[in-house]
């Protein structure tokens, strides 16, 4: 299917992410990565907003949503791939994400949340891994998004 608003590697929107403070750079930054797409979309919630003290309840739920597609997404490359290991961390993703309950507890949630990426990003990296490619580091690409500092968990 040909979308000519989304990028053509990673397959995000061609427009600048206001939660992830991404900008659309003139080539796409996950050009030589195995996984582009899911490493786009792993750092697009890394680097976004409901992560950061000045989230609101509705950029938290905007990130849930964002969530559960790249879990299905990272769940549907795992099957096809079938890497046990990775199965394993896409289990553990869904099951800290089943904790989260962004319309009810927003900021509550965040833990959980943070929880369920930090196990999508071991299941790309297990699937990088198999392939015998470099791991993905979301540091790599921090250029790309205005970070600002600092993540609640630096509080
Ligand atoms: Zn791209």
């Amino acid at each position: 299917m040909e979308n000519p608003f989304r990028c053509p590697v990673c397959n995000a929107l061609m427009e600048e992410d206001k939660d992830a403070g991404f900008k659309v750079p003139p080539q796409c930054p996950y050009l030589k990565t195995l996984y582009p797409e899911l490493c786009s979309l792993h750092d697009k919630l890394y680097f976004g907003k409901w992560r950061k003290m000045v989230a609101v309840p509705n950029d938290i739920k905007r990130a849930y949503a964002k969530l559960g597609q790249l879990l299905s997404r990272v769940e549907e490359i795992v099957r096809k791939e079938n890497i046990p290991q990775a199965g394993q961390d896409v289990r553990k993703a869904c099951d800290a994400l089943a904790m989260a309950n962004p319309d009810e507890e927003p900021y509550a949630s965040v833990k959980h949340m943070d929880q369920a990426l930090s196990y999508v990003h071991h299941a790309i990296n297990e699937l990088l891994q198999e392939k015998q490619a470099k791991l993905h580091s979301p540091a790599d690409y921090e250029m790309h998004y205005d970070v600002v500092l600092p993540f609640k968990e630096d509080l």
